[in-house]
């Protein structure tokens, strides 16, 4: 079969409904025929009444068998491609302010699905999710485009094994893909940071959070508490305001490298390696008192499937640092879980501030940063909460 040249695929009718409502995720059990189309192929689109829906990438290992990439025919995938990056550079340009690291390329939140590319002052770190992005030819025209768009003096890759297996792809290790420079300082907010390219988390910072960083710092004072700290994020943008910060995170190396930041930004801040709930239990206990924590953990929800077990967690660190802040101070308690809804966040905090009997004010209600842009249409797209609570 053919449309508009290209390999079709049928979806059903309420994959159909889920594309007329502009989410771009169609999943395997709504496609209904997908004859020999290969993997990581740009196929058309068409309901059951043969109707024409738009362009997408398709997969044949993942659960979302295909993402849109646009309503009409693509008759040149490159040149699409190009304009794209283009478009996220471009909008980068118009919402970040004060920083040489932020997100360049979001996926679907840029119309480029499964594809992540990072900055970090002169480098640029991607990261590829699927199947179509994979494809040699799509590799070699992204690296171009950014290349010739940014000037990079380098761009690595950081693989995801366990994506690549779900996408069922070949072995690949993270490497260079231009350029030999690997490490570098990058700055936001003024607070500068080491990097290298192939260490760390994520594609080596926590960029999400850099808006946040500065609201925590702006209302941080007195003696402070950084959770879940990994490089030192949080706990360097409190240092300028707060007479003493302290960060705990479980993860040496990650400290290692928080310490060599305190020293790049000249700050004396106390590392500590624990577990946090073991922590902020023994702290608790013990009556240690804080004017400002951050919690930052990990996500805990990965799928639905846990979210009870995740809200437990999140609402029993809540409570913990309800119970150690002195009255007046300001709790920073974050989410990445995309499970998690803001609802949820918001109710699991309010019964850690009602068994504790404090009061809680919302200072600040806020979400990922503007280089990580939600998509209306996407829920998936948004996944930070941040809120910012003064404590009575
Ligand atoms: N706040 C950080 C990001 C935190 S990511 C920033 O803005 O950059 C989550 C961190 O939690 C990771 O560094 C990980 O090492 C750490 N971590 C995970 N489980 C932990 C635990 N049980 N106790 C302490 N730290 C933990």
């Amino acid at each position: 079969m053919d449309s508009h040249g290209l390999p079709v695929v049928k979806v059903s009718r309420r994959g159909a409904n889920r594309l007329t409502d502009g989410h771009v995720w169609v999943y395997r059990s709504d496609i209904l025929a997908a004859d020999g189309v290969p993997p990581g192929a740009l196929v058309g689109v068409i309901d059951d009444r043969e109707k024409f829906l738009g362009a997408a990438l398709y997969s044949t290992a993942s659960q979302i068998a295909i993402r849109m990439i646009a309503k009409d025919a693509v008759k040149d995938l490159d040149g699409l491609l190009r304009k794209r990056l283009q478009e996220a550079i471009a909008y980068r340009e118009r919402v970040v302010r004060g920083t040489d690291a932020y997100r360049i390329v979001f996926s679907e939140a840029d119309f480029l699905p499964g594809l992540i590319v990072d900055r970090y002052n002169d480098l640029l770190s991607l990261q590829v999710l699927t199947q179509a992005m994979d494809v040699e030819a799509v590799r070699e025209v992204i690296v171009s485009e950014l290349t010739e768009r940014l000037r990079p003096a380098a761009i690595s890759e950081r693989v995801d094994p366990r994506v690549r297996e779900l996408e069922q792809l070949p072995a690949r290790s993270s490497g260079l893909l231009q350029g030999e420079k690997t490490s570098a300082v990058f700055s936001m907010n003024g607070v500068r940071f080491h990097y290298e390219a192939f260490e760390g988390q994520k594609t080596g910072a926590f960029l999400d959070q850099r808006e946040n960083y500065a609201a925590a710092a702006e209302y941080a004072r007195g003696e402070a508490l950084d959770v879940f700290c990994y490089h030192g994020g949080f706990a360097l943008h409190l240092a300028s305001h707060c007479a003493k910060v302290t960060g705990v995170d479980s993860s040496r190396p990650a400290l290692e490298v928080a310490d060599r930041n305190a020293a790049l930004n000249g700050r004396e801040i106390e590392w500590i390696e624990a577990n946090a709930f073991d922590l902020l239990r023994d702290y608790a206990g013990a009556g240690q008192r804080y004017d400002t924590i951050v919690l930052d953990p990990p996500a805990f929800a990965k799928s639905k499937s846990n979210l009870e077990t995740a809200l437990r967690g999140y609402k029993e660190l809540n409570l913990r640092a309800l119970k150690m802040l002195r009255p007046g101070g300001i709790l920073v308690t974050c989410s990445c879980s995309y499970h998690v809804s803001p609802a949820d966040f918001l109710e699991v905090v309010s019964q850690a501030a009602r068994d504790m009997h404090r009061n809680l004010r919302i200072v600040e209600n806020r979400t990922q940063a503007k280089d990580h842009p939600v998509l209306l249409a996407v829920p998936e797209t948004a996944y930070l909460k941040c809120l910012i609570l003064a404590v009575s």
